[in-house]
């Protein structure tokens, strides 16, 4: 979580433009306040602020002569919501400003130490320490570069630091468990969480791993492999995606454009090169036990393929809670294949699982959408999503590439992965009809009635019995009313006593062997006064309201959950809330 952004090259007159705008890509990582350090010689100006950074300008009237600057967008761990604990943090000098995110473990520790010599703190955060750190090692004679390798030494937790010192010609930054990429561009050099924030700049990068620090001028690019002290050569990749991706091309929020997107990304994810699908068979097919580990909505695209798994393939999946995993550590040997799903490839969660399965020497295979990702540099293999980045907070576009992408491995290890790229080829008009600028108005209009809501409760069977709980999460995460999730068969085993008059249900009523079962719950929740909400192909008279989605033998699943993502989205706005961001939520949960 939270976003930093450091750059050094020859632009200097657009240095706050250049960092502004890549903390804008970088404010769905964090978003509850946000700074910017202008390095210059001898000194650095910072800047900070409450609030989203969205529409903010910023001017620094002395800023003109700045050779280098950093910024931060920040998701609070330690220390309220203040000016005073938005980064950059500064030492005592005012002359080295640091951006961090994680979580610094021993921060008390240290702090403690710090304050005993002296050092004066001006926020209640664990990662101001470091900037103090830094400067304790300058005053023992140690230069910029020395003094922060010593200071990452001493941390303990998660991070991603970048330093800069005003006296310095580079930036300097190192991680530990949370992201770091350099990009190298013609005009100069960027350290970023991610990417997005300079891919319009260029598509070179350069991921750092655990234990290494980088030292960045506008000329060069050194890595330092901190275990060993030696410099390291590191080959930078190009990250293949479209950088108008993460524009909103006209679209009022990102989360509509990536609900409309999947018109194309659900068949990129399905069209993978042949080869990638059945090694990728081939890895489940020998395995002795197979784990997809996985959080949030990944978790639910996870649980949604094992029936799927079961009823193609016969074969059990154990779905797990990436953050649950270790605790079946048991169960895991060498001959195990641990399938680790996550959009980001940084959700800490599945890292941690990932970790715990490689000490038990278990294979790994990731499914991820971002390129260089750790989870990709830490698995055996890897599958792709394409779907170009996702900027909305809450999953859409890769929750459907996720579930594609894993339908097509169910039939792809018993030998129908044609079958299957066909049957998602003659799924696309299907996608187009559902979220027809017809469908759209109904759901505009059945939005409407469902905005003062205070419950809303979704159930399915089977395979919609993972739609259900993704759809209360999508419903929970965007607009704030009470959304749950239940198997069609939960009910009546004490939930039931939560319907009242009015309350809406929404029952996933696909035309497959769950049917007529879903529509006997919907019927008890209809006696209670429940206001039902069919989703499927056929309506039913105990339906009040119906969406309908056509029938396919495969992809059905993808094609009922459109609708509610969409509905949700509408409802959010219609609530006046940002869908971009909502509150308390972070994509990209690099923390535990
Ligand atoms: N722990 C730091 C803070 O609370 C950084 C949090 C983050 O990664 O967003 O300021």
């Amino acid at each position: 979580m939270c976003g930093i952004v450091g750059y050094i090259g020859r632009k200097r007159e657009e240095l706050q433009d250049i960092i502004l705008d890549g903390l804008r890509k970088l404010e769905y990582r964090g978003y509850d306040s946000w700074g910017i350090a202008l390095v210059s010689n001898p000194s650095v100006a910072v800047k900070k602020y409450v609030g989203a950074i969205s529409e903010a300008t910023l001017r620094f009237d002395d800023g003109v002569n700045a050779h280098a600057a950093i910024g931060h967008t920040r998701w609070a761990t330690h220390g309220g919501v203040c000016e005073a604990n938005a980064h950059p943090h500064l030492d005592c000098t005012g002359n080295i400003a640091i951006v961090h995110n994680g979580i610094i473990e021993n921060y008390a520790e240290l702090r403690r130490r710090l304050e005993r010599k002296g050092h004066e703190f001006s926020s209640d955060t664990d990662s101001e320490v470091v900037a103090h750190l830094i400067e304790e090692n300058m005053k023992a004679g140690m230069s910029f570069g020395m003094a922060f390798r010593e200071a990452i030494r001493e941390l303990k937790g998660s991070y991603a630091i970048i330093a800069a010192h005003g006296g310095s010609k580079a930036l300097l930054c190192a991680r530990k468990d949370s992201p770091l990429v350099i990009g190298m561009a013609d005009h100069g050099h960027f350290i970023c969480s991610d990417p997005v924030a300079f891919l319009e700049h260029t598509k070179k990068a350069i991921f750092l791993d655990d234990h290494e620090m980088g030292v960045v001028t506008e000329n060069g690019v050194w890595i330092i492999d901190l275990e060993r002290d030696v410099l390291k050569k590191k080959n930078p990749i190009i990250i293949e995606w479209d950088v108008s991706r993460a524009e909103k091309q006209g679209y009022p929020h990102f989360m509509e454009k990536e609900i409309m997107e999947q018109e194309d990304t659900i068949l990129k994810a399905v069209m993978q090169p042949e080869k990638v699908i059945e090694k990728a068979a081939r890895m489940l097919n020998e395995a002795y036990g197979v784990f997809f580990v996985a959080c949030g909505s990944s978790y639910y695209a996870a649980l949604a393929s094992s029936y799927i798994f079961s009823k193609v393939a016969k074969k059990h999946i154990n779905v797990v809670d990436a953050s649950e995993f270790k605790y079946y550590e048991h169960f895991i040997t060498p001959k195990t294949l641990v399938v680790a799903i996550s959009q980001s490839g940084e959700t800490a969660d599945v890292l941690d699982a990932v970790k715990t399965a490689k000490k038990k020497k278990a294979r790994i295979m990731a499914i991820t959408n971002v390129m260089g990702s750790t989870l990709m540099r830490m698995a055996d293999f890897t599958i792709l999503m394409n779907c170009g980045p996702e900027i909305c907070v809450v999953a859409t576009k890769s929750f459907t590439a996720q579930l594609a992408i894993l339908e097509t491995l169910a039939y792809a290890t018993v030998q129908k992965a044609k079958e299957v790229r066909k049957a998602y080829e003659d799924l696309v008009p299907h996608i187009r009809d559902v979220l027809s600028p017809g469908n759209r108005n109904f759901l505009d209009g059945l939005a409407e009635r469902m905005v003062e809501k205070h419950h809303i409760f979704c159930i399915g069977r089977g395979i919609s019995h993972a739609m259900a709980l993704e759809a209360a999460l999508k419903i929970k995460e965007v607009t704030y009313i009470h959304a749950e999730g239940f198997a069609g068969g939960a009910l009546k085993h004490g939930n039931i006593a939560l319907i009242e008059k009015g309350t809406p249900c929404i029952v996933f009523a696909p035309e497959d062997e769950t049917h007529d079962e879903i529509v006997s719950n919907a019927m008890e929740v209809k006696s209670r006064g429940g206001w039902i909400i069919g989703i499927g192909s056929r309506r039913h008279e105990v339906f009040d309201e119906f969406i309908k989605v056509p029938h396919t033998e495969i992809g059905n699943a993808i094609l009922s959950i459109l609708p509610v993502q969409y509905l949700a989205y509408r409802i959010a706005v219609l609530r006046g809330y940002d869908p971009d961001k909502p509150r308390n939520l972070a994509k990209s949960v690099t923390v535990k």
